[in-house]
């Protein structure tokens, strides 16, 4: 008897593996141990050891009956042409329990698994497998209600968790992937892309305090280009690594300031810019977060200025916002070689520049000599050439920024920046808080004037 191909066979009617006997000889009788094997009530020892009691039909299982399987599985209920079929409740040796419809030998149609973990579906089965919208009661209370397709969550469904947590969406085997939205009980929000059961792709975060994130996701957590949203007002507009602003980004206090620069774990570092709601601006060097060197005051052109995308009531769209991000302003560190043209009316210098009687119509054009150079010629240079050279000599103009100093005073700035942390406990998908870092975002002190390049005099 060639054993190994009867397991082989066996094996494709999983999970009732228990129907798979080997046919070692036993001791017992095989066939007909009593009564009337053929049609009536009867007990039969199959050559596999299973015993049957119940009644026969030419010479088959037909009607009610029992099968003690000899592995300990057993099967109690309605049976045809030798298999389970009707009613019937199926007992695995491991103390799982079905009880429900069975068809030639397979569960199918409804049904009712209790699994000794305590977890419990109820639902339909096609070919001994879970299928259709059906619900799956965990052990812990937690539930699925939803498709299932090849015994797994599959499809459409909703999965509602122990703590009030609940997933609404696409799955795929069993995990969540797909578009779906996570409501946390607390009442945050995730809604987007789910790969393998996480956050990933792109996705919007809403936090009960009102604030949110619109962009990439990565592991359950922020990453890639996104923009956050606080309710204060803030917004940061940059990229991301778990969670954190990491890499390159924009940080738009509400009060119209704005950081410009490099980020590491939320924290300046390597070159950024704090510009003031006037658009002055201060570029400094960071290290983790401390201002490494001395910082230098940038100009500004006005003309460039721009506003931080704000927390709408309707979300704007991401692109909207990076396209009005990409239109900014760029600060120019001025040495007297680049791009000339107005200057932002900085203090210091408005009180240096003699009040003119005509004010150039601050065009060049209006400007005579129609053969000097053609781009050098700015309109305050134009004026300082009317006024007498006072402690500059030859080698150029003082500079009015700093008044030939080289070196601008500015007073410290603090600001307080939003950042998220997640406060899950490890078990389930991350979850997100805001809160405040209060940090100095311009020390006191002396920085170099960006105008001159720190020299003091504006060269010709
Ligand atoms: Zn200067």
């Amino acid at each position: 008897m060639n054993t190994a191909i009867f397991r082989l066979c066996f094996l494709l009617f999983l999970p009732l593996a228990s129907l798979a006997q080997d046919s070692i000889p036993t001791r017992n009788v095989v066939g007909c141990v009593s009564g009337n094997c053929e049609n009536g009530d009867g007990v039969y020892r199959s050559g596999s050891g299973n015993l049957y009691e119940g009644s026969f039909r030419d010479g088959q299982y037909y009607g009610k009956g029992k099968i003690t399987y000899r592995d300990g599985d057993v099967y109690e209920g309605d049976f045809a042409q030798g298999k389970m079929n009707g009613s019937g409740v199926y007992m695995y040796k491991d103390g799982t329990r079905y009880e429900g419809s069975f068809s030639k030998g397979r569960m199918d149609g409804h049904g009712v698994i209790y699994y000794v973990s305590g977890n419990k579906y109820d639902g339909s089965f096609a070919n001994n497998m879970k299928s259709g919208e059906e619900t799956y009661y965990f052990v812990d209370s937690s539930r699925y209600t939803g498709n299932f397709a090849f015994d797994k969550m599959d499809g459409q469904g909703t999965l509602f968790y122990t703590n009030g947590d609940q997933y609404r969406g696409s799955f795929v085997k069993g995990k969540q992937w797909g578009k779906g939205m996570y409501l946390y009980h607390d009442g945050n929000t995730y809604s987007g892309d789910f790969v393998n059961g996480n956050y990933n792709g792109q996705g919007t975060l809403t936090l009960t305090d009102g604030s949110y994130y619109e962009g990439e996701f990565k592991n359950d957590n922020m990453e890639g280009s996104g923009i956050f949203f606080y309710t204060n007002g803030d917004v940061y507009v940059g990229t991301f690594v778990n969670g954190k602003y990491n890499g390159c980004g924009t940080y738009y206090y509400a009060g119209g300031e704005r950081y410009e620069g490099d980020y590491l774990n939320n924290q300046s570092h390597g070159t950024g810019t704090y510009f003031e709601e006037d658009g002055t601006g201060t570029m400094y060097h960071y290290i983790n977060g401390a201002i490494v060197g001395e910082g230098i005051q940038l100009y500004y052109d006005p003309m460039m200025s721009s506003e931080a995308p704000t927390l709408a009531e309707n979300k704007p769209k991401t692109e909207e916002v990076k396209a009005a991000v990409h239109a900014e302003a760029e600060p120019i560190v001025k040495t007297t070689e680049s791009k000339v043209v107005k200057e932002a009316p900085i203090d210091a210098y408005q009180e240096d520049a003699a009040p003119t009687t005509e004010k150039p119509a601050k065009s060049e054009i209006a400007n005579e000599k129609p053969n000097e150079a053609k781009t050098n010629a700015s309109v305050e240079q134009t004026k300082e050439i009317a006024r007498p050279s006072s402690i500059t000599n030859n080698v150029g103009l003082m500079c009015p920024a700093c008044k030939g100093k080289g070196k601008i005073y500015q007073a410290e700035i603090r600001k307080n920046k939003m950042v998220t942390k997640d406060i899950s406990n490890g078990i389930g998908p991350r979850n997100f808080v805001t809160y405040q870092v209060n940090e100095i975002v311009r020390p006191a002190g002396n920085v170099q004037c960006g105008r001159c390049s720190g020299t003091g005099k504006l060269k010709e």
